[in-house]
């Protein structure tokens, strides 16, 4: 039978393969659009995300979901999702063999959507996917890996009580919508006709043997 996103979330749903299935009340899969250009990957579900079975529908999500509509980004238009797919108990941090049991599931969400870009939220994250260290480093930067491009942002969580985080995610987020932007437009050009503006001065290639932007 064809993978589909409808079979992975019944998978999900059902799935005990770690220990977080033995504390959760329901598994996230994710949620969004089957054809989205942009998937957002956050830490893990939190307690409200828990009781409903949907990403980001808790306090993170507002912040997200303003912030989104603030930058032009439908959230309809996006596919959604975590790192692990079960909420770890007291909002811990998701184990590092939690982290890999699960990876199969997003592995084969992101290669189904076959998004242009995988936007990463927040350290856990960016650690997990990308083995990066430091995101206030790296936030605001588009990242090559292995012929799929990342962009990578600050959790939505860290700015409640921080306005200039705040300022900083919704600033990266509107990056984020330009690059998508400029990348819709470039597929209507003509093969033989570029944008004036079409290189990344921040765009940080971690795999060399790539050439940047080949999509
Ligand atoms: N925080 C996350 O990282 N993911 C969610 O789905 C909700 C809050």
């Amino acid at each position: 039978m064809d993978d589909s996103l409808e079979r992975i979330a019944e998978e999900v749903s059902c799935c005990s393969l770690c220990r977080l299935s033995a504390t959760r009340k329901y598994a996230v899969p994710g949620d969004g659009l089957c054809s989205a250009h942009l998937i957002i990957i956050g830490e893990a579900p939190g307690r409200k995300e828990d009781e409903i079975g949907k990403p980001f529908v808790g306090a993170a999500g507002e912040i997200l979901n303003k912030a989104l509509e603030k930058a032009g980004i439908e959230r309809s238009n996006v596919f959604i999702t975590n790192t692990v797919k079960c909420h770890p108990p007291n909002n811990r941090v998701p184990e590092s063999d939690e982290q890999s049991t699960c990876r199969f599931y997003l592995e084969r969400q992101i290669s189904l959507i076959k998004p242009k870009i995988i936007c990463i939220l927040g350290g856990v994250a960016y650690q997990s996917i990308l083995g990066g260290q430091s995101i206030m480093l790296n936030r605001g930067k588009f990242v090559n890996r292995n012929g799929q491009t990342y962009f990578l942002t600050i959790h939505p969580a860290a700015t409640i009580y921080n306005r200039t985080l705040l300022k900083i995610l919704e600033t990266d987020l509107v990056k984020l919508a330009n690059e998508l932007n400029r990348q819709k437009i470039k597929e209507h050009l003509p093969k033989n006709i570029t944008t004036e503006n079409n290189r990344h001065s921040d765009c940080l290639n971690t795999n060399r043997d790539l050439p940047m932007h080949n999509k």
